[in-house]
């Protein structure tokens, strides 16, 4: 199928040949036709198959009709986070060169005043994390009654994040006759009674993860203490020994962790930047674009600043810490081995990682081998953490469970800490039953929770219970 059989405008199509595309990606072919017509579209879809096209294409085309007027923009996109949202407004660029599309971002970390200014000038596309959005909305700055596309990308991030009853509000804000085109990579049940809220009669267009993805990436295990300062000296180890190395990004588990693991990089002499929640937005968009532009080789990152990225041309993806959940480690990993290319995937392990290795391999069907040469090292690993020795069937199930705080904190906090207070305290959504709670917890909320008293690192000998002498009355 060509572009030109897909019903858009000769000045979308000459954006899309400028692009360099030839061919519409599957999810492409089949969601602009619907698009176009104005149908809800269902679209299950992760990064990488082309996704943004299939919405903003058909969007850059309808707003060929109409204006934007001030405070009320015609299209809203959602997005869970900053990078992801200036991902899209780079995509309007590309593909609205031939149009004057007014577009604003309302993401966080961004001053109030310039994106008010944009609002109020009338924006044909507003590009929002939901936090952002709804303090724009509730201080009345922002009227979404003129929405006539809404995009819900990323939803089953956004579920993760807790922003489900954020957007459960938004919905409620924009009219009931718009159109909405709906992305996510999975469908979780919570994501399904949220399409069967707010969808209507929706077409449903599945694609598969690029085969790339799968494919040509070479996953390896490299064995390493548990000691920060092993592990750092093995990722030092395991980057100088890396075979055709152009770059690579570096995932920490803990924020916390990024910022150590970069500063320890930069002190021995590595090119490298950081990402994650605490930087503020200027300071993101400079690490990865430094990235993107091959200033620094490589980009220490958590799990939420790196979702979802669009970085063409990344040869490693390094596992400072094997993921608590094994989806992010499929996340992880599908950022190298993009477009056709190959990549390699390198988890540090220790002896405290095999439950969530058996995990990982339990979820990508595949045992993950150990780089030549670590299985034998591996054999100094203590009894039952010995690689060979780890059980294969263990399930995902025996993950530790989940902390009672972790339950309670729906919204990630970087979010939250982008809002500036406001003047009139938002209610809450109620967590009532048609708001379930999140399916999981933030490990970056945690991670930035003020740590009380001695936090996860208490002795094991003040944990012990105390004896206290028998007392007998008299
Ligand atoms: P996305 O899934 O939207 O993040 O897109 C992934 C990458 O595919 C981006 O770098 C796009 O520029 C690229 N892309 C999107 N559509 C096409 C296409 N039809 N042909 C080739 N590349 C594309």
């Amino acid at each position: 199928m060509n572009f030109d059989e897909l019903g858009l405008s000769q000045k979308v199509l000459e954006a899309v040949r400028a692009s360099g595309y030839e061919t519409p990606t599957p999810i492409q072919a089949q969601a602009i036709p619907h698009a176009l017509a104005g149908r809800d579209v269902l679209g299950i879809a992760q990064t990488g198959t082309g996704k943004t096209a299939a919405f903003t294409l058909p969007m850059i085309s309808r707003l060929e009709q109409g204006r934007a007027r001030a405070r009320m923009p015609r299209t809203l996109i959602l997005e869970p986070t900053r990078e992801l949202a200036a991902q899209v407004e780079e995509a309007f660029v590309r593909y609205g060169v031939n149009h004057k599309i007014n577009v604003a971002l309302l993401i966080g970390g961004v001053s109030f005043g310039d994106q008010e200014a944009k609002i109020t000038r009338g924006a044909d596309v507003l590009i929002a994390t939901p936090g952002r959005l709804l303090d724009f909305a509730d201080r009345g700055k922002i009227l979404l009654t003129g929405i006539e596309v809404l995009v819900i990308d990323e939803a089953d991030r956004m579920l993760d994040m807790g922003f489900i009853p954020d957007i459960e509000r938004i919905c409620k804000l924009v009219p009931f006759t718009r159109q909405t085109l709906f992305f996510s990579a999975t469908m979780p049940p919570e994501i399904t009674r949220l399409t069967e809220q707010f969808l209507q009669n929706p077409v449903r267009v599945e694609v598969s993860r690029p085969a790339s993805t799968a494919t040509a990436i070479t996953q390896t295990l490299v064995k390493t203490g548990v000691s920060p300062e092993e592990k750092r000296a093995t990722l030092r180890r395991v980057i100088r020994g890396a075979e055709n190395f152009k770059n690579a990004i570096v995932f920490s588990n803990r924020k916390r962790d990024v910022q150590v693991v970069y500063r320890s990089l930069e002190k021995h002499g590595f090119s490298v930047g950081a990402l994650h929640g605490d930087l503020d937005q200027r300071a993101r968009m400079a690490a990865l674009d430094a990235f993107r532009n091959g200033t620094v080789q490589l980009l220490v990152c958590s799990d939420v600043a790196a979702r979802g990225l669009d970085i063409p041309d990344v040869s490693h993806v390094i596992n400072y810490d094997a993921p608590h959940h094994a989806e992010d480690y499929v996340h992880r990993i599908g950022r190298t081995g993009r477009a056709g290319k190959a990549g390699v995937a390198i988890t540090l392990a220790t002896r405290l990682d095999a439950k969530n290795i058996d995990a990982i391999e339990k979820l990508i069907a595949r045992k993950i081998d150990w780089a030549p040469g670590e299985a034998e090292a591996a054999d100094d690993a203590p009894e039952e953490k010995r690689p060979e020795q780890r059980s294969r069937g263990r399930s995902a199930a025996g993950r530790e469970p989940r902390r009672e705080e972790e339950r309670r904190e729906p919204r990630r906090e970087e979010e939250r800490r982008e809002r500036p207070a406001p003047r009139s305290r938002r209610p809450e959504a109620p967590a009532t039953a048609a708001a379930p709670a999140p399916r999981r917890r933030q490990r970056e909320d945690l991670d930035d929770a003020p740590v009380v008293g001695l936090g996860d690192h208490v002795p094991s000998f003040l944990l012990r219970p105390t004896r206290l002498p028998r007392v007998t009355a008299d």
